[in-house]
């Protein structure tokens, strides 16, 4: 319940951000949302010595198309992801997902870029992002980068970002028109990660399917992409038999840790279903069911 001590800096903007954790170096750690950070600084798995918040940083909020992409800023929580009507039309599997995320009251404070960027398996947002080809938009002394979503994730809590890192935005190539969707997870209660979850994109030029990306949450150490899976599925019809055989497929990369919400047989098993509903959601979405 009481976090260590630490030193608590405001940063009022990116660049202050940048130099204040150049100077901290691996004792600093950006504060977004909190909902995963300061629970682990209460049970004393992080000791930061110097907290950097973000909060006061406007420019790091808000949603808007730039040419073929949307740039959501780091620091928009999941409720605005969820009343963003730009997502709604453009790329509605987000705010699918950040109803699923959490409860109302971490979605007012929890931020997409917290959930990418904390490196935990269970977080919902890394698979998504993965399955959307997104990048993210790096800052740090040494200029700006783009780090894409797939390779990023290295091991639980081990992504491609430094000390000195700070994302300012996450950058998303505008799914297809008339693309299909979906996010499906399983979990024990509403606010609990998922046991296992998947989501997929589909885009079809009429029966045939031009491009699918289908990924997979919390059944691994990092989230997973399912490229056998995407293969089997692509230029073919999708039938209930290559459906099948995607779940498969997918069920075949996992490798889930065994805990409360069960053993790996039955997260994998359930990481087939979720691959088997995203995809039949997905697929009725695109032919504008
Ligand atoms: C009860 C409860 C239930 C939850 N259920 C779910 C769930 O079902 N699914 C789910 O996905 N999540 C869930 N969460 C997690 C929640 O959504 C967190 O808010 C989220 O994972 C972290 O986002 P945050 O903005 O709170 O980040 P913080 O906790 O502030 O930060 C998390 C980490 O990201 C780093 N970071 C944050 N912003 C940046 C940035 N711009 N650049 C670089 N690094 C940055 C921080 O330094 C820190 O290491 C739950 C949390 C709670 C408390």
């Amino acid at each position: 319940m009481i976090p260590g001590n630490f030193e608590y800096h405001s940063a009022s903007g990116v660049d202050e951000a940048v130099a204040l954790l150049a100077e901290h170096g691996e004792n600093g750690k950006l504060l977004a949302g909190g909902h995963s950070l300061l629970p682990m600084m209460k049970l004393r798995f992080a000791e930061p010595a110097h907290l950097i918040d973000l909060n006061g940083i406007d420019e790091l909020r808000g949603i808007r198309e730039d040419g073929d992409a949307l740039i959501v800023g780091a620091m928009t929580s999941e409720n605005a992801v969820i009343a963003s009507e730009v997502l709604q039309r453009r790329c509605p599997v987000l705010p699918e997902t950040a109803k699923l995320i959490a409860d109302p009251q971490v979605r007012n404070r929890g931020t997409i870029g917290g959930d990418a960027l904390h490196g935990d398996p269970g977080n919902d947002h890394p698979a998504v992002l993965m399955a959307l080809e997104a990048e993210f938009v790096v800052r740090s002394q040494k200029g700006e980068r783009r780090e894409p979503a797939n390779g990023f994730y290295l091991g639980p809590y081990l992504t491609r970002l430094d000390d000195g890192d700070l994302v300012t935005a996450i950058r998303i190539p505008i799914p297809a028109p008339g693309h299909g969707y979906a996010y499906a997870k399983f979990k024990r209660k509403t606010g609990d990660y998922a046991t296992a979850a998947a989501c997929c994109l589909l885009e079809m030029d009429g029966d045939i399917c031009r491009k699918a990306r289908l990924t997979l949450t919390n059944v691994g150490p990092t989230p997973l992409r399912a490229e056998d899976a995407e293969e089997l599925l692509t230029g073919e019809s999708i039938t209930p038999e290559r459906i099948e055989q995607a779940a498969q497929a997918a069920m075949s990369i996992c490798e889930p840790a065994e805990d409360l919400r069960g053993s790996p047989e039955y997260k994998t098993h359930m990481a087939g279903e979720m691959t088997r509903r995203a995809l039949h959601t997905a697929l009725e979405r695109a032919r504008g069911g």
